[in-house]
């Protein structure tokens, strides 16, 4: 057994004896493949502690100076991107290729990091009185906390600590203990890469560790991505301590097929937006809204052909074009799923739960599932399943699609698929979703956008990544500049000055 998965502190990294250890498993085979330390409440003080001192010199250091290190930190990230797509693919299972574009989503975002001093410049007036000047400026934080989820072990992070750093703060990362070498090994690249100690610092653990960051006062604020009861416990322990939070959450993302749309193109798009990364992505569609029955008659054809075609193995082998579910318990979650779908009386036209991967008996591979006939209070309709599991509703018109969309408690990512211009704009304009794609399934924002949810996909003002997080992580200072003329009395004013 290799040495546990430890933390990166202050520049280095640190193992605790006597920590609590917790089995990291490769998903493919279900054999344990490592194992990772959960830090002690000490050990994440420890982390604050390096932040705290790494700060001072950090928020001085000239915004170009650290924006260099990331224009640094990004060639070697590309250099290293094998290494650290084998490392998602070996804890996560997801296929390489969906690996590399998981590491090219999130070296975007370090991309967009270098150019942040354009939007710190902040906002000055002159004459706001008389011979008084007046500026805002966005001043950095402080320490600043990350938690984030299994699903993208790499992008995630990614989505915080560049623009974080960038902007003066100092980052303290907790990643998911269920795959976190990834992230440990792109932080490593960072620090390679010239940032000085303290200024990213990763602590490994479970919610002893989070519970640390969300209370102590040295962390000025908290960025969180995974399901939404955690969120919206993240958000309210956080916010009640008196930090700045934005918490992603859970999702349900709905797919509107109109009768007029091109049926091969989406069932394309559906197969890799439903059944990519085993359907474990906050973006993937997971409902179909098939407008009308002889659209929805030909859409479940297509897709149940297509789904026999589809190649699930392990993602370290080139064929593989879907790859296992993350841990033996998340397995029996979504297979548990399709037996209340079938039990609720959905159709299942396509049984995953058959599926075996020859030499991977002990794997979490579950087939890619297609239930046609699903109604809005069946649980394969409301809960997130987060697996390779596509529920088919048939209505009647776009207005019924968009109403339901819109009653559902999620509102993270939706499509619609048409050739109608004006039944997209109707689409776009009012369905109450943050991110919103017209033929385009997987709707992500690229990094100089930003990335949230609404209802309870997101909790918080400020989105994930792009301008928001530069709003996010700093405070606006507005300063009021007067140099008096020297020798001239004034007199004491009474009023509001006006
Ligand atoms: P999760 O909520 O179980 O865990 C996320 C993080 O919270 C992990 O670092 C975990 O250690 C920590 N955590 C777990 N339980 C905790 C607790 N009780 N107290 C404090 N911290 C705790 O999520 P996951 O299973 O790792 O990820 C999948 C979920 O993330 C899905 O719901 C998915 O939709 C969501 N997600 C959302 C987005 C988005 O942008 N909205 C993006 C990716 C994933």
């Amino acid at each position: 057994m290799t040495t546990p998965v430890a933390h990166l502190i202050n520049g280095q990294f640190i193992s605790c004896p006597q920590a609590r250890l917790q089995d990291i498993f490769d998903p493919a085979t279900g054999l344990v493949s490592g194992q990772v330390e959960l830090a002690s409440p000490a050990t994440v003080e420890s982390a604050i502690a390096s932040a705290q001192a790494a700060f001072p010199a950090w928020r001085d250091t000239l915004p170009l100076k650290r924006a260099r290190i990331l224009v640094r930190f990004q060639r070697l990230l590309e250099e290293r991107a094998d290494e650290v797509c084998a490392a998602i693919t070996a804890e996560h299972g997801k296929v390489t290729e969906d690996a590399r574009g998981e590491l090219s989503r999130g070296i975007e975002n370090i991309e967009f990091a270098c150019g942040i001093p354009e939007l710190l410049k902040g906002e000055h007036s002159k004459n706001v009185g008389p011979k008084i000047d007046s500026w805002s400026e966005f001043q950095p934080l402080g320490v600043v906390a990350g938690i984030t989820p299994f699903n993208f072990p790499a992008m995630v992070p990614l989505w915080m600590y560049p623009a974080a750093i960038a902007c003066g703060n100092c980052f303290i990362l907790k990643p998911s203990e269920r795959d976190p070498s990834a992230a440990l090994l792109i932080a490593q690249i960072a620090l390679e890469a010239g940032l000085p100690p303290g200024v990213l610092n990763v602590v490994n653990g479970d919610k002893e560790a989070v519970d640390i960051l969300l209370t102590d006062p040295r962390v000025q604020a908290v960025s969180f991505v995974g399901s939404t009861p955690i969120a919206q416990y993240i958000y309210g322990t956080a916010s009640a301590n008196g930090k700045r939070v934005q918490a992603l959450g859970g999702a349900k993302n709905h797919a509107v097929i109109m009768p007029d749309a091109h049926l091969d193109n989406v069932v394309s798009a559906l197969m890799g937006a439903a059944y990519g990364s085993c359907g474990e992505r906050c973006m993937a569609i997971s409902v179909a809204v098939a407008v009308g029955n002889e659209v929805a008659d030909q859409l479940v054809g297509k897709l149940s052909a297509a789904l026999g075609r589809l190649a699930v193995g392990p993602g370290s082998e080139a064929l593989s074009e879907m790859g296992p579910l993350i841990s033996k318990p998340h397995f029996e979650k979504v297979r548990g799923y399709v037996d209340a779908g079938v039990a609720a009386g959905a159709k299942l036209l396509v049984d995953g739960r058959t599926l075996t991967v020859p030499g991977h008996e002990q794997g979490y591979f579950l087939g890619g599932c297609l239930f046609d006939h699903v109604t809005p209070e069946m649980s394969i309709y409301k809960d997130e399943i987060f697996g390779p599991v596509l529920c088919i509703l048939r209505v009647s018109s776009l207005q019924e699609a968009m109403d339901l969309i819109d009653a559902h408690e999620y509102g993270n990512g939706t499509c619609i698929f048409t050739r109608d211009g004006e039944a997209a704009r109707y689409f776009t304009d009012l369905i109450k979703v943050g991110m919103v794609g017209v033929n385009v399934p997987l709707p992500v924002p690229v990094a100089y956008h930003s990335f949230g949810g609404w209802k309870r996909s997101m909790f918080g003002d400020l989105a994930a990544y792009g301008p928001d997080a530069v709003r996010f992580y700093t405070r606006r200072k507005t300063v009021s500049q007067r140099w008096p003329i020297g020798g001239v009395r004034e007199k004491a004013q009474y009023a509001f000055p006006a």
